[in-house]
């Protein structure tokens, strides 16, 4: 059994600075919003290369509170893709706003910025680019568009962490940056946890009252807020596995390399492409493939960990069925849905298990096709 992701083995390595750190919070008595969260604060700050950030409960409430900052709410339209997990779209529908989606590239799975200006209205107040499975959006061109129709960009860094454009790290080039710390992300925490990150002062003090129930001092409320702080015990946690980022992406960049090569001469799998001068973060290796269906059947039952994300493009979630988005209206993200299968990367994950995932897919399509 070769998992899309182990995370005990993770655990083995660091696990003792893990317990130590922990240990401290748990004798400290000081267990929300205390020194560990501050100090992750900073580091993070310089690590991203922004004036703040602001640590959150989730990378869901990083995207709603974003909006929130930016006094995004009914009325108003957020453009971004379908092609991505739906707590992009939940934030803009929390916030009573409407999502409007734009077609993917066909070669990068991220919203195409050719798409993002016959989709603008008078209504339009913001752009979600979305850094899907670590791969950077092509941000000159989204900056540009944002710039000529005075629109604001909130950056969805949910997977991509450590990511850069051009050698400047995604979640800084727009007015904010949201971050997960959900277990499985890059880096990840162990529970929930999230971040934003933003040069404005002001906006930073407001993201810190909405997350404090709408006050910037305590017992006195501006307006209504959530509770949405991190915990000292993640905000440890993260502060230790944040030492290790930066050798953990590498990795899985040679993974994504070693991936790249097994499967070069296979003329049925297409390998992720990068657009030049990024550096993609690979939270996921995704591959379009024939048959998926089929396939990714095939590779569980011989054991392999590979996943579907998405299966269903968010215009076409129940949840969004109000808004009359149908089928045809964004061939790109329609047809990727229906081809893109992610295979296992962790920074752990080792030649031979990679070896073995690639010559197991390669036979289930060969396999495939002599049933077809
Ligand atoms: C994980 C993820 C989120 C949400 O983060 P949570 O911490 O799980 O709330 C948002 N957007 C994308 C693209 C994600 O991958």
């Amino acid at each position: 059994m070769i998992p899309i992701l182990d995370s005990k083995r993770q655990y083995a390595k660091i696990g003792a600075e893990v317990e130590k750190a922990v240990c401290e919070v748990l004798r400290s008595g000081s267990y929300i919003l205390g020194p560990n969260c501050k100090a992750l604060e900073v580091e993070l700050a310089k690590y991203i290369g922004c004036n703040y950030t602001v640590t959150l409960n989730s990378g869901t409430d990083a995207l709603h509170l974003a909006l929130r900052a930016l006094d995004i709410g009914a009325g108003d339209e957020v453009i971004t893709t379908a092609f991505t997990f739906v707590a992009t779209t939940e934030a803009i529908g929390i916030v009573g706003a409407t999502p409007v989606f734009a077609d993917i590239d066909a070669d990068t799975f991220n919203i195409d910025p050719k798409k993002i200006e016959e989709k603008i209205t008078p209504k339009t107040k913001a752009i979600i680019p979305v850094h899907l499975y670590g791969q950077p959006c092509d941000m000159d061109a989204i900056m540009d568009i944002a710039k000529r129709h005075n629109l604001y960009v909130i950056e969805d860094c949910c997977q991509a962490i450590g990511a850069k454009y051009k050698g400047q790290m995604v979640g800084t080039f727009g007015d904010i940056g949201c971050y997960s710390f959900y277990p499985t992300k890059n880096l990840g925490g162990m529970g929930d946890g999230g971040l934003i990150t933003v040069n404005s002062e002001n906006l930073k003090n407001r993201i810190i009252a909405l997350r404090n129930h709408g006050g910037a001092v305590r017992y006195y409320h501006d307006e209504i807020g959530v509770n949405s702080r991190l915990d000292e015990i993640q905000a440890a946690i993260l502060r230790v596995k944040l030492n290790y980022i930066d050798e953990w992406n590498s990795l899985r960049r040679e993974h994504a390399k070693t991936y790249n090569e097994l499967f070069a001469g296979c003329e049925d799998i297409i390998t992720p492409h990068e657009l030049d001068n990024t550096y993609c973060v690979y939270h996921q290796y995704t591959v379009k493939i024939p048959n998926r269906d089929n396939i990714h059947k095939m590779l569980q039952e011989a054991g392999i960990g590979a996943m579907l994300y998405y299966p269903v493009p968010l215009h076409l979630q129940k949840v969004h069925a109000h808004l009359g988005w149908t089928k045809g209206m964004l061939p790109n993200t329609e047809k990727d849905t229906e081809c893109v299968i992610s295979l296992p990367m962790f920074p752990e994950l080792t030649l031979e298990e990679q070896k073995t995932v690639a010559s197991t897919l390669i036979n289930c399509i060969e396999k495939s096709k002599a049933l077809a």
